[in-house]
């Protein structure tokens, strides 16, 4: 059809009758083999041109989903699936720094996927790692044919021939790799690889956001020094607790742990030796219970457990346990070790403070534990006292409520 561009196609007439085409026929057809030439360039373009348009509107429904989530794991989610809405790769998956040496697959999906998820290995191993290093995209229309061996994930062979690679970057930093895989050779177009680099710095962006939400959430929640739940948490979390137990009609135990003397820890040893025994107590009172449970720094050297669907008997022997792994530990000073104890007070919703319909409360229930408290202090310090055991010992309530 054209004399410039390489010959495409062939236009051909034939007649039954001798000398049917005239030079005028001739030229016609040549008229018509440049038309139809034009026509078909344009509907290859139109064609591309529509791909390229549900391409850009699923980048774009993905690049909206992505920025207004702010959960780690659904962003990596959105990223991944959609991209499959844009092309239909084998293999996609993202791979973040660990540390200096070494990447982690964090999500994946397509081949191999349950068997890549949480795998690690060494950066320097996988063209990922040059690609997070040097901050650069790659890719490889057939990495079976390539002159090198073109490894991503070491140590899982893999089907696969095209490849992109592209690094997820963040102001200074890059945070590690986007992975796409197909078992086709030559099947990312240049226009999806443009479109790819867009969305993962878009997904970079989104994840750093959720990394910075995340750390302010843990900041605003816990506490500082031990990485227990703050004060404020502390209470949300019991509010909870205590309202899903009334609606189930399970019990509720609350432990109040304070350390004996710890004044004279801190005039003894300073300030920052008192700081690394309440660390190594929150450690004991985290590792003691069971994940559904809550351990909290209520203030000072003073701790609040939170004992789901446990009962005042369940709760002694707990504490109990407690209390001992507290007096039988060394803590460790520098190069001494001291001992140190602790006294705790228990109450258990509903018996001690009556159900929240009913007029209980939970002030009322922490006021019961911390009289509780008050009187295993009084009457000798290291030990657990039960409200129900002593209630009759203690005052009437001089309603401590705070
Ligand atoms: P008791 O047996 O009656 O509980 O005596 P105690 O000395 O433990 O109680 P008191 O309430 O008199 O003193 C608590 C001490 O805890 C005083 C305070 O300096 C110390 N403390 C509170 N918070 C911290 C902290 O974050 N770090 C350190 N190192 N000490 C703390
Ligand atoms: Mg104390
Ligand atoms: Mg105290």
């Amino acid at each position: 059809f054209s004399e410039k561009e390489a010959l495409k196609n062939i236009l051909c007439a034939d007649s039954k009758e001798i000398d049917a085409f005239t030079a005028d026929t001739e030229r016609l057809l040549i008229l018509a083999s440049h038309w139809i030439s034009e026509s078909l360039k344009n509907l290859s373009i139109v064609n591309q041109i529509t791909t390229e348009q549900s391409e850009f509107s699923a980048f774009y429904r993905l690049s909206k989903r992505i920025s207004s989530s702010l959960k780690l794991e659904e962003i990596l989610d959105i990223a991944i699936k959609s991209c499959k809405e844009i092309v239909d790769y084998d293999i996609a998956a993202f791979i973040f720094k660990e540390n200096q040496e070494s990447l982690k697959v964090v999500s994946a999906q397509g081949f191999k996927a349950a068997e890549l998820i949480n795998k690690s290995f060494q950066a320097k191993d996988s063209i990922a790692g040059w690609v997070i290093k040097y901050d650069k995209s790659l890719l490889f229309p057939d990495i079976q044919t390539h002159k090198k061996n073109i490894i991503i994930f070491p140590g899982t062979s893999l089907p696969i021939r095209s490849l992109i690679c592209l690094p997820l970057p963040v102001q200074d930093d890059v945070l590690g790799a986007f992975v796409m895989a197909s078992n086709k050779d030559n099947f990312f177009s240049p226009y999806e690889t443009k479109i790819f680099e867009v969305i993962a710095t878009h997904t970079a962006t989104a994840i750093s956001n959720a990394k910075i939400y995340q750390q302010m959430e843990r900041m605003a929640t816990t506490d500082g020094l031990t990485g227990l739940l703050n004060h404020k948490s502390f209470q949300e979390r019991l509010s909870g607790e205590l309202e899903r137990a009334e609606r189930y009609k399970e019990r509720v135990s609350l432990l109040l742990v304070d350390i004996d003397h710890f004044k004279q820890v801190n005039d003894t040893y300073g300030h920052p030796a008192g700081d690394k025994i309440l660390k190594d107590v929150s450690n004991i009172l985290a590792s003691s219970i069971r994940g559904i449970d809550v351990a909290a720094r209520y203030g000072g050297e003073e701790f609040a457990l939170i004992l789901v669907n446990t009962d005042g008997k369940g709760a002694f022997d707990t504490a109990e346990r407690i209390r001992r792994v507290i007096e039988q530990s060394n803590f460790a000073i520098g190069s001494t070790c001291i001992k140190i104890t602790s006294s705790i007070g228990i109450a258990v919703f509903p018996y001690d403070a009556g159900y929240l319909d009913q007029g209980g409360n939970q002030r009322l229930l922490i006021s019961k534990a911390d009289s509780t408290l008050y009187l295993a202090k009084k009457e000798g310090r290291n030990r657990t006292y039960l409200y129900k055991d002593v209630a009759e010992r203690i005052e009437p309530i001089k309603m401590v409520l705070r």
